[in-house]
């Protein structure tokens, strides 16, 4: 199910210039290494960060107007969420759907052909302050630019056990809507008592023969009409107080041990797949104490709008998205961040 493919590198670097600036006037504090001064030379007109749908589609954009754009994409997972599942059936020009990997390394090549400077650096640090933004790589150097869109994700909670991620992709998922088609008539589990995890119940039992949701709680948290919905199906059964205490299997997943959490007592459970659905955290460590955030933890944008509470800052895709979290939505979103940071530019 899972090919777990690494991409690093896969694009090359085609690297652009941006607009020259005097070095004197853009010295940032604390870059003394070699990199630095190199990269403190160039103001570009728009640096991503982040390599998902959201950052790449908005490379495509931002490249397509001529501003040169550069990506930093993680130098070790590149490509985001689809990276690691494997056939996406939802993505829109595809009729017989295509492999996660394979679609966001055509949507990467795509950036790159109209000029998109993809680089496999990881970024530390950012000063989101002043008109010229300093982006700070994990090896010092520090990159400028006039605007700077983040499209930096979001991560699906863990359980934080064994098992979890050696079994990643062979049965246990964070993604109903990307791997529920290949569990029909089997048996699986979500854990989870959040709207999440009753929606991801809810879908799969389109697939499976019978659907548990684990939840360590005796009531759910999710709203009134989830839970009447996820109690009304047949399908469906509740195991309360219950927490995962193992997952195991050699290639596939196997088996689940299910600890009560009132009494202690432990039992197993064979399922062919376990979707953890415990909520996301949208990667905002970097910024958060510098642009505004939602309640939900997400960066708050204006309106329809990628604008953050930084005038030339702009966010895009799982980062400011606390409720859809689709590829499609994201790279919209992407589109619409390149398009306000052209706006933005063209307006300086
Ligand atoms: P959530 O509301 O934070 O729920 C997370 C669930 O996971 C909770 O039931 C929590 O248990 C459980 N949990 C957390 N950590 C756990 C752990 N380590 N082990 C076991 N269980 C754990 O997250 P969400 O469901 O992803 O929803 C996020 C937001 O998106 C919410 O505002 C939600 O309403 C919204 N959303 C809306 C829809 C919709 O309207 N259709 C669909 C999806 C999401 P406890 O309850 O015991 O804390």
């Amino acid at each position: 199910m899972n090919t777990n493919t690494t991409t690093g590198g896969l694009f090359g670097n085609a690297a652009l210039g941006g607009v020259h600036l005097g070095a004197a006037s853009t010295k940032p504090e604390g870059a003394s290494t070699p990199a630095a001064e190199q990269g403190e030379q160039t103001v570009h007109n728009v640096i991503i960060v982040g390599a998902g749908p959201a950052g790449y589609t908005a490379a495509i954009y931002a490249a397509r107007a001529n501003l040169s754009p550069v990506l930093f994409a993680s130098s070790v997972s590149p490509g985001g969420a689809l990276m690691n599942t494997t056939e996406v059936e939802n993505f829109p020009g595809f009729i017989e759907g295509i492999q996660g990997p394979e679609l966001m390394t055509n949507i990467g090549a795509q950036a790159e052909r109209f000029g998109a400077d993809i680089r496999y650096q990881d970024v530390e640090k950012l000063d989101l302050t002043g008109e010229v933004k300093k982006v700070i790589l994990s090896d010092g150097s520090v990159h400028l630019a006039k605007t700077v869109i983040l499209s930096t994700g979001s991560e699906y909670r863990k359980l934080g056990i064994e098992g979890e991620d050696r079994l990643s992709g062979y049965g246990v998922s964070w993604c109903a809507t990307c791997d529920g088609f290949f569990f029909k008539e089997k048996d699986i589990a979500v854990v989870g008592g959040g709207d999440s995890a009753l929606e991801e119940a809810l879908f799969l039992t389109t697939f499976a023969r019978k659907v548990y949701i684990i939840h360590r709680r005796d009531s759910f948290r999710a709203s009134d009409i989830m839970q009447k919905r996820a109690f009304e199906n047949p399908k469906i059964e509740v195991l309360w107080d219950s927490e995962v205490s193992a997952i195991d299997g050699d290639s596939n997943l196997e088996k689940v041990t299910l600890k009560n959490t009132k009494d202690g007592s432990e039992r197993e459970l064979p399922l062919n797949g376990l979707f953890i659905a415990i909520g996301s955290d949208p990667r905002v460590d970097m910024v958060k104490d510098q642009l505004t955030l939602s309640e939900q933890g997400t960066i708050e944008v204006q309106g329809r709008s990628s604008k953050t509470s930084i005038p030339g800052v702009f966010a895009a895709g799982d980062v400011i998205d606390p409720t859809y979290r689709q590829a499609i939505i994201a790279a919209g979103s992407g589109a619409v961040a390149a398009l306000d940071a052209q706006h933005y530019i063209e307006n300086m």
